[in-house]
């Protein structure tokens, strides 16, 4: 779930690992460690809290120029020091760190306890260490395939053995590992992040294969021992992306980037001849692109409900039956696929458990699943059957935002090419292309705003209770706004349609219980103005998010905030920079970890 790094070459391994950690502690995690071995001997530090804690217990000169580290999100056993990852073997030889859960490891565990071993941990991982030193005889590979032979779930591994002293060996399934070939030096990690700063080739590990390691050479093959060739890719970003170029927080940094995020994603997608969008990847031809008659968008979280606007979006303009659902529960449902239905799975990351194993099931029955990601070369992104690339770069904040607006920027595109196809006009699709490239501008002007949304924020942060409504496309909106104040905040909040309050949620207002409405100039506008009035009539604050200039909305509400007048289907856009700001100051106002809430993880691996 968490954070790998592995270092084999020749420097100094324990402030490589310890500084690749730090560029992965983004993904949320409640411990870390590291272990590194020297002489025939392992040397472990491991921690519960923060890598300060950790880094604060390694050794200033702490020797060994091999080693293997860990930020661990305890899914199986608390978060103690003890359950800290790596894990060792009882000799003190063998040391693992893994990612994901071991789901058979109970019936492991008895047996290696009936054989005498003693656990010291409450972890599913613990097993995997002893297991190793169960089949050692003089080649680390060997064990570890014999290892994951047995294994039953989800991992990404990395072991050494200190009698071993130039060998990791990795492997995975289910979850992320990349290997980075340097110069003389080698680096195993979940996430690229936390190697750029020391070489961009890289190699993309598939699920069921193993790599073993030196400094100078690698190897890639599967349990079989049959060797797979592998392809190295070259990182295009840059290390600056993934810091903080001056701004506190990641999230800040994030919300900040928008208009730039955006426009990447449409950079080169937008044909202004034949207005309609240009994407690459999707690879159908236009001819199969004008069979489809439905479409289902499978998504977790925010990226459901970019799916959720997405939906909207494709209906509107191509007349095409649309839905998102929770990936997690079509899994489970036995889902009905049928021939002329086209699939997209939504995730940041490209590695989210439920959506992945949702598009597996989809492609079983077999449907076509089309990728939408932000992480090149993750697991959706090359399992599916074609996608697009949001081009948003490295999201580090664990609540995401800059990676919703260009999932839905790229959706838009492909509704666009889908309207056109069918009953949009030259000219409206012409506008449509035009009004989505005048959203960065707008948001450059909501982003002028910030001092009236931290000041909004600095006097209602106090508040526990939230409801978030809207209307129409805006209501998918209402709804990432309230998970957004959740999750950085901790304040509850709830997400309606501002047409439900009068079913059931009206009840909960009263003076201590804000109701944060989205009102832009649509058709609906009456509608939520008169939904206004009856939180109104019963004490409850109401901050209005409005149209500039519509001073009926401002009259009503206790406090106001305003975004720029633009067409209706793009609102989803401008309403939500806003309200991603006022969640950023409300976490601050609380003190709250913004960038790394407690119990989030930023990339979901685990179901
Ligand atoms: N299941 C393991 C544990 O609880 C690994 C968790 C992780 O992916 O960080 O220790």
């Amino acid at each position: 779930m968490c954070g790998i790094i592995g270092y084999c070459g020749p420097r100094i391994a324990a402030p490589i690992l310890v500084e690749g950690l730090k560029r992965l502690e983004y993904r949320g995690y409640d411990s870390a460690g590291i272990a590194v071995a020297q002489e025939g001997r392992l040397n472990v530090v491991k921690r519960a809290g923060k890598i300060s804690n950790l880094r604060s217990h390694v050794p200033p000169e702490m020797p060994g120029i091999i080693g293997i580290g860990h930020t661990r999100w305890a899914t199986h056993g608390e978060v103690t020091d003890g359950n800290a990852h790596p894990h060792t073997d009882r000799g003190g030889k063998v040391a693992i760190v893994h990612n994901g859960i071991i789901e058979n490891y109970q019936s492991l565990k008895d047996r290696l306890e009936s054989e005498g071993v003693t656990f010291v941990s409450e972890t599913d991982s613990e097993v995997i260490a002893h297991l190793i030193a169960s089949f050692y005889q003089g080649d680390l590979e060997q064990a570890v395939k014999e290892t994951v032979g047995l294994l039953k779930g989800t991992y990404g591994i990395v072991a050494m053995h200190a009698d071993e002293p130039d060998r990791l060996v990795g492997a995975r399934n289910g979850s992320p590992l990349v290997l980075g070939v340097g110069e003389d030096e080698m680096f195993l990690a979940s996430d690229v992040t936390a190697i750029i700063a020391h070489t961009r080739q890289v190699i993309y590990l598939e699920d069921g294969e193993v790599v073993s390691v030196s400094h100078r050479d690698y190897r890639t093959t599967d349990l079989r021992n049959n060797h797979i060739e592998k392809q190295i890719d070259h990182i295009g970003w840059e290390l600056e992306e993934i810091e903080k170029a001056g701004f506190t927080h990641f999230m800040e940094k994030e919300i900040h980037e928008q208009p730039e995020s955006i426009r990447r994603a449409t950079k080169g997608r937008i044909d202004l001849e034949y207005a309609t969008g240009h994407l690459g990847g999707l690879n159908l031809t236009n001819r199969e692109l004008l069979d489809i008659n439905r479409v289902k968008i499978l998504a977790a979280g925010t990226s459901y409900h970019a799916g959720l606007v997405a939906a909207y979006v494709l209906e509107a303009l191509a007349r095409i039956p649309t839905t998102a659902e929770l990936a997690s529960e079509l899994r489970y449902r036995n889902p009905i696929v049928e021939r002329n239905s086209l699939y997209f799975a939504i995730s940041q990351s490209g590695e989210t458990a439920d959506t992945l194993y949702a598009m597996r099931e989809v492609q079983r029955k077999g449907g076509r699943v089309l990728g939408i990601c932000n992480v090149v070369g993750s697991t959706i992104a090359r399992e599916s059957d074609g996608g697009v690339y949001i081009h948003s770069g490295p999201e580090i904040a664990v609540a995401s935002t800059k990676a919703f607006t260009s999932q839905l920027t790229a959706f838009y595109l492909f509704a666009l090419i889908m309207g056109r196809m069918r009953d949009m006009s030259h000219e409206q699709g012409l506008r449509f292309a035009q009004d989505l490239d005048s959203v960065p501008g707008h948001i450059e002007t909501i982003l002028g705003t910030t001092g009236k949304i931290q000041d909004l924020a600095k006097r209602y942060a106090r508040f526990d209770n939230f409801l978030f409504l809207g209307r129409g496309i805006n209501y998918p909106v209402a709804l990432e706004a309230a998970l957004k104040l959740k999750e950085v905040s901790y304040i509850h909040a709830e997400g309606y349609s501002a047409a439900e309050i009068k079913h059931g949620p009206i009840a909960l207002i009263n003076e201590e219980t804000p109701s944060f409405f989205i009102v832009p100039d649509d058709g609906l506008r009456g509608k939520v103005i008169n939904n206004m009035k009856e939180v109104k009539a019963r004490q409850g604050p109401v901050i209005a998010l409005a149209v500039e200039g519509d001073d009926e909305v401002a009259s009503i509400a206790d406090d106001t905030l305003f975004v720029p007048h633009t067409s209706e289907l793009m609102y989803p856009f401008l309403m939500t920079v806003p309200t991603q700001l006022f969640a950023y100051y409300c976490a601050l106002e609380r003190e709250c970890n913004v960038d790394q809430p407690r119990n989030l993880a930023k990339s979901v691996t685990v179901e």
